[in-house]
């Protein structure tokens, strides 16, 4: 009897350890991989136009039931997607995968990977054109790029006798040019676009609502009602900034950013009336390795002057990191 009750209690000691381990374990995986929610936040690009080779241009990618939605396709974005596919085994982040973008606005910063998210999954294998949703203006680019490789398509579709009888129509692009309001429903998203304060006469954020998340990114833009408006309690907001510290270094630059971008006092105040759950921060002036970019600032900057005014959760966004 006796050596049952040491056997029953050891044998609850182990149960007990065991769950605290795979507890461990579980929180490991956590922060490799990112929460376990249903939505996914992949950033793929957090850079700026400086040709940072940490940080690719900007594009976030909300992963969604092994669906993926682009927000932008800056410089890098294929391979980042990939990155993101191989590394991270997010596997709607397979490239031949990615079928539906959107676009904040027409800067090339934003728009120079167009190419290579029309032409590099189709040539690998992209099954559907490319759904293409932005603001006015994206129709002519995407009609610019299509004429600028017209040799290519036509070389690669009478040659390459390997691809699928539909390949002259799987680099097609369906654009469509939005104004505010929903533009995009399916069964696992909807997403609402609003108007951004930037250097174009039409720039778009944009909200994502999923079964369980909601999520704003704001692309380029000055801080407006309608970023808060969307927001207002989202479980995530993506907004770019411009350290205090570099603002003050670049004069030159102070009259625009004061127009068409948000610096870090003015985010502070954004994100304390627009109550995210997490605000993450991108495309700002920052750089990892000093060297690369004397006037940048540090991660680490960035947060001490969002934080200065702001008492939410904030992180600094790194490219590949999984929310
Ligand atoms: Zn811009
Ligand atoms: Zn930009």
């Amino acid at each position: 009897m006796c050596y049952h009750n040491i056997l029953r209690r050891l044998f609850g000691a182990a149960i007990v350890w065991l769950g605290i381990f795979a507890t461990v374990l579980a929180a490991q995986q956590q922060s490799a991989t990112g929460p376990r929610s249903k939505t996914q936040v992949v950033l793929l690009g957090t850079g700026s136009p400086f040709p940072d080779p940490d940080r690719s241009g900007p594009a976030t990618a909300i992963v969604v039931n092994g669906s993926a939605y682009l927000v932008d396709f800056g410089a890098g974005v294929v391979r980042r997607a990939k990155a993101a596919m191989f590394d991270k085994g997010i596997a709607a982040l397979e490239p031949t995968n990615l079928t539906v973008a959107f676009v904040t606005h027409l800067h090339s910063d934003h728009t120079v990977g167009y190419p290579d998210l029309i032409f590099t999954p189709w040539v690998m294998g992209r099954k559907v054109p490319l759904e293409v949703y932005g603001p006015k203006g994206i129709k002519a680019m995407t009609d610019h790029i299509l004429a600028a490789w017209q040799a290519d398509i036509e070389e690669r579709v009478s040659t390459e006798t390997w691809q699928p009888n539909n390949y002259r129509d799987t680099c097609k692009v369906n654009v469509h040019e939005i104004s505010s309001g929903v533009i995009y429903k399916d069964a696992n998203v909807t997403v609402t676009a609003f108007p951004t304060k930037h250097a174009f006469p039409e720039t778009y954020g944009y909200r994502f609502d999923t079964a369980d998340r909601s999520i704003v990114i704001s692309g380029d833009t000055n801080p407006t009602q309608a970023t808060i408006d969307a927001c207002h309690g989202c479980d995530v907001l993506i907004h770019e900034a411009q350290t205090l510290e570099w603002l003050a270094k670049r004069p030159d630059f102070q009259p625009y950013a004061a127009k068409y971008h948000t610096n870090t006092t003015q985010l502070a105040e954004l994100a304390s009336k627009a109550k995210p759950h997490l605000l993450i921060i991108y495309h700002a002036s920052i750089v990892l390795r000093p060297a690369l970019r004397p006037q940048a600032s540090s991660p680490e900057q960035v947060l001490k002057e969002v934080l200065s005014g702001y008492a939410g959760e904030v992180v600094v966004g790194r490219d590949l990191d999984v929310y």
